[in-house]
């Protein structure tokens, strides 16, 4: 081996010889496949009808690549409608998307930070229809993510799950909307509301007036000072006036409390019964007897009852919106 000479300094001139050397010399023996594309142009053609009825028809010219990393399905399409001589100007591919769905479509996947994808209700709905349609996985994730992350009013949620049911991505929706609109006064739901929520209506409102129900037995049972377990009992013992303490944590229920569960516009959760209960002087109950009662009825998250009648209600708008049994959601943090 011979010693290679330090390289020297070369001028513009040096390198431009070279350049002709090399380029005469050139013989390629690998195509780099990520950056030597041979795919065609494709024309697509979509549809709007106008306020008249008239079909409107737009074209767009896409290069197959561009298509490739987030809609493989529909580029595997299109090299098959190329290869039988569609997707020209002359015979365009016709997809069954309309002109704005297939805008927002694109705009994603031109998403660059000089030209966002902008976010909204309607870009997200028609990227999630379009993507829905072309398997396109990164499009729904985005498109789902989006729509949770604008926290729309449940009855639209519903809305969404019924026109895209097929998703599983968007069955977890169901449950925080359900509990939501049980929670609301039927009173308060607007008329398009209703509308979104069409079929699950009867539901809800079915819901509403079986945890009025409800509200009203624990209101009158006054979740009576009662001992839970054997060391409460124990505990209990210790307290020579527990009847006493009986008598006015009923009477303070009766008085202070009770009526606060039936006020049917705006019923006390359980949280804010628990918040009340701390907040209650009740004078004649022994201090320690009513810490007992406090630490018993705070390991419950809620009133006894009510977590089978909102996942009852939220079976049977899932078996509406024909969603698949599925396991449990996973716990929600914040109830
Ligand atoms: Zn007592």
């Amino acid at each position: 081996m011979t010693d290679h000479p330090k390289p020297k300094s070369r001028s513009t001139e040096d390198i431009g010889s070279q350049m002709l050397v090399d380029k005469a010399e050139c013989k390629i023996s690998v195509n780099v496949g990520d950056f030597y594309n041979n795919n065609h142009m494709v024309v697509i053609q979509t549809q709007e009808i106008d306020e008249t009825g008239k079909a409107i028809y737009s074209r767009f010219k896409l290069h197959l690549s561009s298509l490739e990393l987030h809609a493989p399905v529909l580029a595997n399409f299109l090299t098959q409608a190329l290869d039988s001589v569609e997707g020209t100007e002359e015979n365009p591919v016709i997809l069954p998307f309309t002109t704005p769905e297939f805008t927002c479509f694109l705009d994603w996947i031109h998403d660059r930070e000089w030209r966002p994808f902008k976010i909204t209700e309607e870009s997200l709905v028609h990227l999630l229809r379009v993507s829905s349609t072309l398997k396109a996985e990164d499009g729904i994730s985005y498109a789902v993510s989006g729509l949770e992350s604008l926290r729309l009013p449940s009855a639209q949620m519903l809305q969404l799950v019924g026109d895209f049911h097929r998703l599983p991505e968007v069955h977890y929706w169901v449950g925080p909307a359900v509990k939501d609109l049980i929670q609301r006064p039927l009173g308060e739901i607007t008329n398009s509301e209703a509308q979104q929520i069409a079929a699950a209506y009867p539901t809800i409102a079915r819901t509403r007036e079986n945890i009025q129900h409800l509200l009203t037995q624990v209101s009158q049972r006054s979740f009576a000072l009662k001992l839970a377990d054997k060391d409460q009992q124990e505990e209990a013992d210790l307290c020579l006036t527990h009847k006493e303490c009986q008598k006015a944590w009923k009477s303070i229920w009766r008085e202070n409390i009770g009526y606060l569960l039936l006020d049917f516009q705006k019923p006390l959760t359980y949280r804010e019964l628990l918040e009340l209960l701390q907040n209650t002087d009740f004078p004649k109950v022994n201090p320690s007897c009513k810490a007992r009662m406090l630490n018993w009825l705070s390991r419950k998250t809620d009133y006894p009852g009510m977590k089978e009648l909102v996942e009852e209600a939220v079976a049977s708008i899932e078996d509406i919106y024909h969603l698949p049994r599925r396991g449990p959601a996973p716990e929600n943090p914040k109830v």
